[in-house]
């Protein structure tokens, strides 16, 4: 086997901890990345040292120490934090979420069988070499995620780890072992127990997964216990999908009522901002075709940078016609955003202080006679042109009207 390239600063980090005799192993994801020929996330060292131990040995390298109660001390390297965590073993598990207990051990071994799938159950130490007591390498040649030990047991004892098997298909494009599958079959109602945060984090990166499809495919009753909203049908992600996440879940959500995916989204305690992007796509999924030009400007005006990952929503699966109306549409808004095109208060040639040397009063008025001006603009009603928008601005301005709140002058 080729040795792993190690970046500096973690061979730097293992040095320490060797020169100070401790044993230390890179473990986890970092190895089974780089045997794929596949670029680490991040690299997680183990170790037999101790927390206090771990934190001597680095001297006066700075640690972030949030995990140390499990064992997990994080050194702040130049190169960007590294979580070192002592050799773990685990007790038993009675909420099917995590252990009652954990342990520190002196053997690696112990260590590695707590690990979920063979493949991320590998060590690995330059001098030393890989420690792969499960066939990990094996598993990865075949493309196989399995389990270490029974999976029904290890999905009784961290329903989480259902969705991780998902998440690890979706992103590797790997199949799951049959046990395993059986497994995930009968055990996904378990995955109604696990925090909706950790669960949010998993059907995220699944979803961003090249093989999303065949993932939520194999195990889609699964995705329906976290998210009971869903449709009984798997969504399916043809070729084409946006990269991102606001596209990714306005597709798993696609054929659901506003409402309702606003409540899925909610019950996964989905950040505001993100869940208002998804919305945003969502709301937008049926806009006719083709679009009038002055509704792609107000739809860009809208939904910003997100337009375009709405046309490439929407082109994936589209007829010809289709096809041809959102490239249209999408052609149209980069000739706008390449024009410098007004399409926010920002860039409107007329400014607040503008407004209140006309005589506005301040406050909320000045807001609301502006956004009156960028609504002409974006229907092409007025040019953004200074002259024409005070002209306007000032009969807008007169006394009564604003009062009245109108937006319009009669
Ligand atoms: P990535 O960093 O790409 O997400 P990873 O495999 O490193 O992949 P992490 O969540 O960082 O995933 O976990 C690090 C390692 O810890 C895993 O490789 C696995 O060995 C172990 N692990 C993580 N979560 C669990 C779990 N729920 N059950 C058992 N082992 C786990
Ligand atoms: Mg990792």
């Amino acid at each position: 086997m080729n040795p792993i390239p190690i970046p500096a600063y973690v061979q730097a980090l293992l040095d320490r901890l060797e020169a100070a005799g401790q044993e230390a192993w890179l473990v986890g994801g970092c190895v089974r990345d780089s045997l794929l020929g596949r670029e680490p996330g991040d690299w997680d060292l183990c170790t037999a040292a101790i927390p206090q131990k771990v934190k001597a040995a680095l001297g006066d390298m700075p640690t972030a120490d949030v995990g140390i109660s499990h064992g997990t001390v994080t050194a702040l390297t130049a190169g960007g934090p590294v979580e070192i965590t002592t050799y773990r073993r685990e007790g038993a598990y009675s909420d099917h979420r995590r252990p009652d207990r954990v342990s520190f051990t002196q053997d690696i071994g112990e260590d590695l069988c707590r690990r979920d799938f063979t493949v991320n159950a590998m060590a690995y130490h330059p001098d030393r070499g890989l420690l792969d007591p499960f066939g990990g390498r094996e598993d990865l040649s075949r493309r196989v995620l399995r389990c270490v030990g029974d999976p029904a047991r290890r999905f009784q004892e961290d329903a989480l780890r259902m969705l991780r098997c998902m998440r690890f298909a979706a992103v590797l494009g790997f199949q799951v072992e049959g046990l395993a599958q059986k497994a995930l079959d009968q055990l996904s109602p378990l995955l109604a127990a696990v925090s909706r945060e950790r669960a949010r984090g998993e059907l995220t990166r699944l979803l961003l997964g090249d093989y999303a499809s065949q993932a939520l495919a194999l195990g889609w009753q699964a995705v329906r216990a976290v998210m009971p909203e869903l449709p009984k049908r798997p969504a399916a992600f043809p070729p084409g999908i946006p990269g991102t996440l606001p596209a990714r879940w306005a597709r798993l959500l696609w054929p659901m009522p506003l409402g309702q995916a606003e409540a899925a989204l909610e019950g996964l305690r989905f950040p505001h901002t993100s869940r208002r992007e998804v919305l945003a796509l969502l709301a937008c999924r049926d806009e006719p075709l083709p679009m009038p030009p002055s509704r792609v400007k107000e739809l860009l005006a809208r939904l910003g940078p997100l337009f375009f990952q709405l046309v490439g929503l929407r082109l994936a699966g589209a007829s010809p016609g289709e096809k041809a109306g959102l490239e249209a549409a999408r052609a149209q808004a980069q000739a706008l955003l390449d024009g410098g095109a007004c399409l926010s208060l920002r860039n409107l040639a007329v400014t607040g202080h503008d407004l209140l040397a006309l005589g506005c009063p301040p406050g909320p008025e000045v807001g609301r006679v502006l956004r009156a001006l960028l609504g002409q603009v974006l229907s092409d009603a007025l040019p953004n042109r200074r002259e024409e928008l005070l002209a306007y601005a000032v009969r807008l301005v007169r006394p009564g009207l604003l009062k009245a709140g109108r937006g319009d002058p009669a």
